[in-house]
């Protein structure tokens, strides 16, 4: 009934594939599906919404957009409280369907060749000294969109001293050349969220390719010994422990450093239905089987995200992958 449901979800996204602008929100509605959302699950709003609003004023100031927004994040509030946020360039259309994703999908706009250098002052503007930089899929673009990580990073560097992360895709087809645009000024951290497991894949990732996804992580370590990588999985798509075990065992095994573990929550009653709450035992019990496979760092948890705390994951994982 699931695979069912989720395949006419899948031949809706590719009929509208492309028509600009497509919302979710004229998918096919799951509501029979839904489970009660656990207690353990809580997002908190913060008493005084101030320093949001100050975060978006310069948000849109710099006219930028977040994946915290686009997305539907569950820790906006906490995350824009403190005034940090995951930038998402290259627009805000990705050219996939995922139908766990909040973003919108079809057609994108020409790139803003002025991001880089949009992005580079409100760093300054936001007082960061960690940032965390993500993307669309731009499967349109030639290059896929490498250039341009390649040149935010550049024009963050030359204003400020700060530690880059960033959050790509998988660079389909042009893997190799991919890797080397962006080893010319690498990031601090490397991230490349696998999502799920892979017999999961065609419903979950269609279009994604789960050995490239590997592969691209496993690349770039080779090139970049010294940038910390790191990949994430959703959890509660109907994936079995022993298969996220399996994950966690490729992931270590392309160089991977640091795992994130966190909770799928369904952004609206049109995209794929929550299968199951992981209770905080079980992500306690994952980040524990995480470390004895031997990452450095696991962050495990309901509302984990790979962006979320990201300054502290780095900090935290730093003291034992360069012994600082
Ligand atoms: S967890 Fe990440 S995506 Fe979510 S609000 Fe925080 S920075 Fe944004």
């Amino acid at each position: 009934m699931y695979e069912k449901k989720i395949n006419v979800l899948r031949n809706i996204h590719s009929k509208k594939l492309y028509k600009k602008e497509i919302l979710v929100k004229v998918l096919p509605n799951f509501n029979d599906h839904i489970l009660k959302k656990p207690d353990w699950i809580k997002v908190r709003f913060p008493s005084n919404i101030d320093k949001i609003k100050n975060t978006k004023r310069i948000l849109r100031k710099h006219k930028l957009n977040t994946v915290c927004e686009q997305a539907a994040c569950p820790n906006l509030f906490e995350c824009f409280n403190k005034g940090t946020a995951t930038f998402m360039i290259l627009g805000t259309t990705c050219t996939r369907r995922c139908p766990f994703c909040a973003v919108d999908h079809g057609k994108p706009l020409n790139i803003n060749v002025n991001e880089p250098i949009q992005l580079s002052k409100a760093i300054l503007d936001l007082d960061l000294n960690h940032v965390v930089i993500t993307s669309v899929v731009r499967d349109d673009l030639k290059d896929r969109g490498a250039k341009h990580f390649s040149n935010c990073i550049q024009a963050i560097r030359t204003n400020r001293n700060i530690i880059i992360e960033i959050l790509v895709p998988d660079f389909k087809g042009v893997l190799q050349d991919a890797i080397q645009t962006i080893s010319v000024f690498p990031p601090d951290i490397f991230n490349h969220n696998l999502e799920n497991v892979p017999r999961l894949y065609k419903f979950v990732r269609p279009g994604a390719n789960y050995k490239q996804s590997l592969r691209l992580l496993e690349l770039f370590k080779i090139k970049n010994s010294d940038v910390i990588t790191k990949s994430g999985l959703m959890l509660g798509l109907g994936e079995t422990t022993k298969e996220i075990i399996q994950v966690m065992k490729d992931l270590f095994n392309s160089g991977v450093n640091i795992l994130t573990l966190g909770q799928y929550l369904q952004p609206s009653n049109s995209h794929i239905p929550v299968q199951r709450y992981i209770s905080p035992l079980e992500f306690l019990q994952l980040e524990e089987q995480a470390l004895s496979i031997g990452f450095e760092r696991a962050f495990c948890g309901s509302l984990v995200r790979s962006s979320y705390h990201a300054e502290l994951q780095y900090h935290k994982s730093l003291t034992i992958l360069k012994g600082t």
